[in-house]
C-alpha cells in the first residue's frame, strides 16, 4: 500500500515538474525582465523546524561525539551554523514565547512553564498571515492558550505523549495511533502537499515533542545503541565545589533523579499490545542483565548515564530521520530553493555533563541552543556564525525575511546581515540571561547572569551568590573566579553590563507573578 503510493506520488511529481517547467518557461517568454525580477522577489517560503531539548552536543554538525545527525548536518553544509545562539530562560514554554514574541520574558508574561500565555500578544506568526503568509503549527506548542495566527494548526495537548498520541485542533481532540515523530511529520507532510493554499507563501511550524523527558524511543529505534557504549562527558562526576549552593542543591542528577519511567524499568501505560510487546522485547534482556549486574556506586551511575544518554539519542535520531524525510520532499516538489529552512531547539540540555540531565541553568550546555539555517542564493553554504544571537532574534529575523516591518516593541534584532555575511559592527556584545521557575521541579534557584564571548556572570539573587566563569581557561566552568582579586575588573565592569542590560530590557526589581503562588 504504501509503496504503490509513493510510486504514484513520484510519477504525479516528476509529471509536475515537467508541467512546471513548460509554464515557467512560457510565463519567462510572456514577461519584462522588470516582472521576472519582482517573480524573483517573491517572499520565501519558512520551514521552521523545532525540537524540544536537543542540545548541540547531540549533533555531529556541532561536533557531537556521541551520535550522527546527517540530516540537521545537511542545512549546515548547505546553509550557516550559528555556534552562539543562547537562550534567554533554558525551560520550554519561556522560550517558544520569547520565539514567537522577539520579547524577553518578564514582558510577554510567560516567566515559567506554570503561566498561560496571552495570546492577544502580537507574534510573528499572525504579522506573516497578516502579510499574506499561509501559516500553520503542527506538533508540540506547549502553551497552554489556542495558537493563534495559523490558518491550520495541530497540536499536542501540553506535552504530549510520545506514543498514540493526541492533538488539539480548532475542532477538538483528536487521537492516533503510532509514534509521534513520525504522525507529526506525515501531518506536516500532508499539508505542506495537500492542505495549504498553493497561491500563497507558507510558514510552517514543524515543532517535535522529542527528545524531551522520558524519552521513549519509536519502535524502529529500541535497539540502537546496544552494540556499543557512549563516551561520558568528562564532567559526570561532578561534586560541585568551587560553584554556589545552586549547583550543590539542585535535583537534577543522572545519580539520584532518574525515576523508574525515565530508566525504563516500566513501559509506557498507553501501548497497543503490539508496541508492548516490541517495547518489552527491547528493554526486558537489558533489563535482566542489569539485575544481574547488581551494580553500585560509580558503575551504577555509569549504567543509569547509559540508559539515559541512549534513550535520548534514540529519540534524536528519528528526529533527525523524519527532518530528511521533509527536505527531501522540498527537494522533489521543487520547493527548496524558495524555501528557508531553520533547525533549532527551545534550548540545550545536559547529557549528562556536570553529572545531570535537564536545562535551567546558565552553563553552557543548556544555555546554547543550536541554530541552523539554510537559504538557498542568500546565505553562504556551510558557513559559521560566531555572534551572540538568541532565540529573541528569530522573531524579526523570520519577519525581515518575509519582508515585513517588524515592530517597535520586539526586543531582539534581525540576524539577517550576520545570515548574508555582512559585517555588524554595531552587534551586540553580551547576552542577558533570566531563570525564574523556582521553587519549582528540579530544584534550579532563580538567577539572572550575561555572557560575553569569553566571560560569564551569574547572580543566584535570592540566595545572594554569585559565579564568575573564564571560558577560555575553564570551557567546562567547574570552578568560579567570583573571589579571584586577578578578575575584579571584568567582573565589576559585568556588574555594571547587567545593570545596563537590565534597564534595556526594562526588567523589573521585583519578579513578574507566576501562575502559582510562590512561596
Ligand atoms: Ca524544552
Amino acid at each position: 500500500m504504501k509503496k504503490s503510493r509513493s510510486d504514484l506520488l513520484s510519477i504525479a511529481s516528476g509529471f509536475s515538474a515537467l508541467v512546471f517547467g513548460f509554464f515557467i518557461f512560457a510565463v519567462t517568454l510572456s514577461c519584462s525582465s522588470s516582472e521576472v525580477a519582482s517573480i524573483e522577489k517573491k517572499p520565501p517560503n519558512i520551514l521552521f523546524v523545532f525540537s524540544d531539548d536537543h542540545a548541540y552536543q547531540a549533533i555531529s554538525a556541532y561536533g557531537s561525539v556521541i551520535n550522527q545527525t546527517p540530516n540537521i548536518d545537511r542545512i549546515a553544509r548547505e546553509g550557516m551554523l550559528f555556534q552562539n545562539c543562547l537562550v534567554t530562560n533554558s525551560i520550554c514554554a519561556p522560550s517558544r514565547e520569547v520565539v514567537i514574541t522577539g520579547k524577553h520574558s518578564h514582558m510577554n508574561g510567560v516567566i515559567d512553564n506554570r503561566v498561560e500565555f496571552d495570546n492577544t500578544q502580537t507574534i510573528f506568526p499572525k504579522l506573516l498571515q497578516q502579510a499574506g503568509y499561509e501559516t500553520a503549527m503542527i506538533g508540540k506548542w506547549h502553551l497552554k492558550s489556542e495558537p493563534a495566527g495559523f490558518d491550520y494548526w495541530e497540536v499536542l495537548p501540553g506535552q504530549g505523549r510520545y506514543y498514540n498520541p493526541q492533538f488539539r485542533t480548532p475542532d477538538g481532540m483528536v487521537e492516533y495511533t503510532g509514534y509521534t515523530t513520525h504522525i507529526i511529520t506525515e501531518k506536516a507532510l500532508d499539508w505542506l502537499k495537500e492542505k495549504r493554499d498553493k497561491e500563497k507563501p507558507f510558514m510552517l511550524l514543524y515543532w517535535h515533542k522529542a527528545p524531551h523527558r522520558n524519552w521513549q524511543p519509536g519502535p524502529d529505534y529500541l535497539t540502537l545503541f546496544d552494540d556499543r557504549d557512549i563516551p561520558e562527558p568528562e564532567t559526570l562526576f561532578d561534586d560541585y565545589s568551587n560553584r554556589t549552593s545552586a549547583a550543590k542543591t539542585q535535583e537534577m542528577t543522572v545519580a539520584k533523579h532518574l525515576n523508574e519511567r525515565d530508566l525504563k524499568f516500566t513501559a509506557p501505560g498507553n501501548l497497543t499490545p503490539e508496541q508492548l510487546s516490541q517495547w518489552n522485547a527491547a528493554y526486558g534482556p537489558k533489563n535482566q542483565q542489569f539485575e544481574e549486574k547488581a551494580l553500585s556506586g560509580d558503575d551504577l551511575v555509569r549504567w543509569k548515564y547509559q540508559r539515559y544518554i541512549k534513550d535520548y539519542l534514540r529519540c534524536v535520531q528519528a528526529v533527525d530521520d523524519n527532518l530528511g524525510k521533509v527536505l527531501d520532499y522540498l527537494d522533489e516538489a521543487n520547493l527548496s530553493d524558495n524555501t528557508v529552512v531553520i533547525y533549532s531547539s527551545d534550548q540545550g540540555f545536559y547529557l549528562g555533563e556536570h553529572g545531570w540531565f535537564d536545562k535551567r541553568f546558565i552553563y553552557e550546555e543548556s544555555l546554547r541552543m543550536p541554530l541552523l539555517i539554510r537559504w538557498p542564493g542568500r546565505i553562504q553554504p556551510g558557513s559559521v556564525d560566531t555572534h551572540l544571537v538568541q532565540n529573541l532574534d528569530f522573531a524579526p529575523t523570520l519577519l525581515e525575511m518575509a519582508g515585513v516591518e517588524v515592530p517597535a516593541d520586539f526586543q531582539g534584532r534581525s540576524m539577517m546581515p550576520l545570515l548574508e555575511g555582512q559585517t555588524a559592527p554595531d552587534w551586540r556584545q553580551t547576552a542577558y540571561y533570566h531563570y525564574y521557575e523556582y521553587p519549582g521541579a528540579h530544584s534550579v534557584r532563580r538567577h539572572y547572569g550575561v555572557r560575553t564571548d569569553r566571560y560569564k556572570l551569574a547572580y543566584f539573587y535570592n540566595l545572594d551568590e554569585w559565579e564568575f566563569f573564564d571560558l577560555e581557561k575553564d570551557p567546562n566552568e567547574l570552578v568560579s573566579r567570583y573571589d579571584d582579586l586577578e578578575y575584579s575588573g571584568e567582573i565589576q565592569d559585568l556588574k555594571n553590563e547587567l545593570n545596563r542590560l537590565r534597564q534595556l530590557y526594562k526588567v523589573p526589581e521585583v519578579d513578574p507573578p507566576s501562575e502559582r503562588p510562590v512561596r
